[in-house]
């Protein structure tokens, strides 16, 4: 077994997390795991950065010469202004979860979304040019989703939330500012499945504890070539997915979400094509 002393030079390259709190975090173990497997000179930690400091923690993300960090919650949003530049996703997200450090300009991105949309092409088969998607939510990840399928060539986006200004909020965001045309539908869902090529899960509800509860949806109207994703995965397989999965439609649940978001981020620090495997492996699920 070789020691972390053993690993860690003077040239070692540190990656890492803010957020507050950080200890539940998968991505210590995903990202090591990968630098670890191809022999990089990197290391990843997670820092609990309390909402108070993170201007002074962006800031020490220059000063120490960091290749880079992924940004959680409740950071996403705030740390944009102490940015120099955001890709279009993230902009259009208003959110990053992914900062690259090159000689003191910090890039910010959103790889949550992007690597929703890597996880449907790599592993779900799924190219959405043209396709027809329905976005069930409108938070923080149902804005990342529906910016980067609109980005990534989606002809349609439909938005169903609880709070009906939100979905108007959204789908006026995509139908504005992307190629793609968007708008509102109501909520719950109860005419629509039939016309949409994916459905996208981006509530809480199914999450663990509450696992008995689930977004009241027309499971029957679901067809077996449609895609079904739920953004959570804990449980792997929520009370959602279980319906859905009766009508015969391809189900996933938020993994591949997660997977992804960390294979872009260490593609972008590192310059090196991520092992992919290697990094699902180092997921608990
Ligand atoms: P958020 O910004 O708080 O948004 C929550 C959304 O869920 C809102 O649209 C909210 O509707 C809706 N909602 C909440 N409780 C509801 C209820 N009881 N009935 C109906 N709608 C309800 O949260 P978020 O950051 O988008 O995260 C949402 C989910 O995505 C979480 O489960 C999170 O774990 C998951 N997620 C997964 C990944 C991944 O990598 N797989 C990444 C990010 C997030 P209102 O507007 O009406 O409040």
């Amino acid at each position: 077994m070789v020691s972390v002393s053993e690993l860690i030079s003077a040239r070692t390259r540190v990656c890492g997390l803010l957020g507050y709190p950080v200890e539940h975090s998968f991505s210590p173990a995903m990202h090591n795991a990968a630098f670890r497997h191809l022999g990089l000179d990197f290391v990843y930690l997670a820092f609990p950065v309390h909402p108070e400091r993170l201007e002074e923690a962006v800031a020490g993300v220059r000063a120490l010469h960091l290749a880079g960090v992924n940004v959680t919650v409740p950071h996403k949003e705030k740390v944009i202004p102490y940015l120099d530049e955001l890709t279009d996703g993230a902009r259009l997200a208003g959110a990053v979860n992914t900062i690259v450090h090159r000689e003191g300009h910090l890039v910010g991105h959103n790889t949550d979304g992007a690597g929703f949309v890597r996880f449907l092409t790599a592993d779900a088969g799924f190219n959405p040019a043209g396709k027809r998607v329905l976005v069930l939510g409108a938070g923080g990840a149902a804005r990342a989703v529906a910016v980067h399928l609109a980005l990534a060539g989606v002809e349609q986006v439909l938005v169903a939330n609880r709070t009906p200004s939100r979905a108007a909020e959204l789908a006026a965001l995509i139908h504005d500012q992307t190629p793609a045309r968007a708008c509102a539908v109501p909520w719950p869902a109860d005419v629509l499945p039939g016309e949409v090529d994916l459905i996208v899960q981006t509530t809480p509800l199914g999450m663990h504890p509450r696992v008995d509860a689930c977004p009241d949806f027309p499971f029957h109207r679901l067809r077996p070539e449609q895609v079904v994703v739920d953004l959570v995965y804990n449980p792997p397989r929520t009370l959602f997915m279980e319906r859905a999965a009766r009508s015969g439609a391809r189900v996933y649940n938020g993994l591949g979400m997660l997977l992804y978001q960390g294979v872009l981020a260490f593609e972008l620090w590192t310059g090196e094509r991520a092992p992919v495997e290697v990094m699902r492996r180092a997921l608990p699920f």
